[in-house]
């Protein structure tokens, strides 16, 4: 049976800040069965990611295009593959079946066809589905393996995370309290300044908006040097960080959003401190520490059912919605992991 499958395209490769007006709702015929013979799993969509690093995809040309897997370049006109939470229509694959609710690299559309490695059958254990997009999904494995493996954070250390009200940095901060470290974040308003600190925990919150010298911010709130740095944000802050960082600190490189959008700026860290305080900065992708994922999994769920966790999330329903909950990341409109749901369950 064919049906119309509406979805989200950009209509040509986008080189700035994004807009509303660079994407499309587009239509296209989809058939409901799987083709004779073939391993193909017909998902229709329920709840889809919407992350930053998709703007990379869309670019005439980035890094990011040629070095992953995950990252490879958005064509105009095509569908968008996202992370996400659908259920099975149809199967030619015994692994799964017709209702199984399924996680894994899906579409910013209604309906996907999946036939790779990237899927798996989610079991959501009375949890809302969403939640495996979120904190049960990427997001929190890239805030787990990023902190845990990447910054080896030793009890008591002191802990700086940006964009900590984000969905990556919001968790990093949660599990940088549970392990025992001090833990500050910056986030870009009054409202997520105090959702941090009265509702999860955080140390101290600045809004590095209101700040004129992230430096002189950074000292008030570490007189004594940051050990670890989670950076999702790059630029001006990894710079001011990398002047506060104490001996063998370690910088987890998770993101720089704040560069994303503009091909001219770049962070430019004061290499003598990094070479004389012997700083570690490492890049890292969430998907190179899969074989995390069970510990990761256990622990977190762990937390959230113990309550020493929470899940902070920004759902809002409609496909149509996506180019806006897209364009919104880049102005930090986002309170938690970004989702949009496409369809009821
Ligand atoms: P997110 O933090 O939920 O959303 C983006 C947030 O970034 C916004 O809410 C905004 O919060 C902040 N922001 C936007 N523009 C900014 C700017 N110019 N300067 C400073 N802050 C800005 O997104 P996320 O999914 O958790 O991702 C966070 C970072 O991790 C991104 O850089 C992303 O690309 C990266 N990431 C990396 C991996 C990996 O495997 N390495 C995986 C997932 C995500 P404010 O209100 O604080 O400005």
């Amino acid at each position: 049976m064919e049906v119309t499958n509406k979805y989200v395209a950009i209509k040509a490769n986008i080189d700035g800040a994004p807009q509303e007006s660079d994407f499309e709702l587009k239509n296209g015929s989809f058939s409901l069965l799987v083709k004779p013979g073939s391993k193909d799993v017909i998902i229709k969509n329920l709840y889809v990611s919407i992350d930053p690093y998709q703007i990379n995809r869309m670019k005439t040309a980035s890094e990011s295009q040629t070095t992953s897997v995950f990252a490879t370049m958005i064509d105009p006109g095509k569908v968008i593959d996202a992370y996400g939470v659908g259920i099975v229509i149809a199967s030619g694959n015994p692994e799964f079946e017709k209702d199984d609710y399924v996680v894994g690299l899906l579409s910013w559309g209604e309906y996907c066809v999946y036939n790779g490695p990237y899927l798996n059958k989610l079991d959501a254990m009375g949890l809302p589905l969403s939640y495996y997009v979120g904190a049960l999904g990427l997001s929190g494995l890239t805030a787990y393996a990023g902190f845990f493996e990447i910054c080896k954070p030793k009890k008591g250390e002191k802990v700086f995370v940006s964009a900590a009200s984000g969905s990556v940095g919001n968790l990093v901060g949660q599990y940088a309290k549970q392990f025992g470290c001090y833990v500050v974040g910056c986030a870009g308003s009054p409202k997520k300044v105090k959702l941090l600190k009265e509702k999860l925990g955080f140390d101290e919150v600045f809004n590095y908006k209101e700040e004129t010298d992230l430096n002189l911010a950074l000292k008030r709130y570490f007189p004594d040097g940051i050990d670890i740095y989670f950076d999702n944000v790059g630029a001006e802050m990894l710079e001011a960080a990398i002047l506060n960082m104490n001996l063998h600190g370690r910088v987890a490189v998770c993101g720089v959003i704040s560069e994303y959008t503009d091909n001219g700026k770049r962070a430019v860290p004061d290499m003598l401190s990094v070479i004389y305080k012997r700083i570690t900065i490492r890049g890292f992708l969430a998907g190179d520490h899969m074989g995390m994922f069970p510990e990761f999994f256990s622990k977190t769920i762990d937390h959230l059912n113990t309550g020493k966790m929470q899940v902070l999330e920004d759902v809002s329903f409609g496909l149509e919605g996506v180019p806006s909950a897209f364009v919104g990341l880049f102005r930090g409109d986002n309170v938690g992991k970004r989702i949009v749901q496409v369809s009821n369950d």
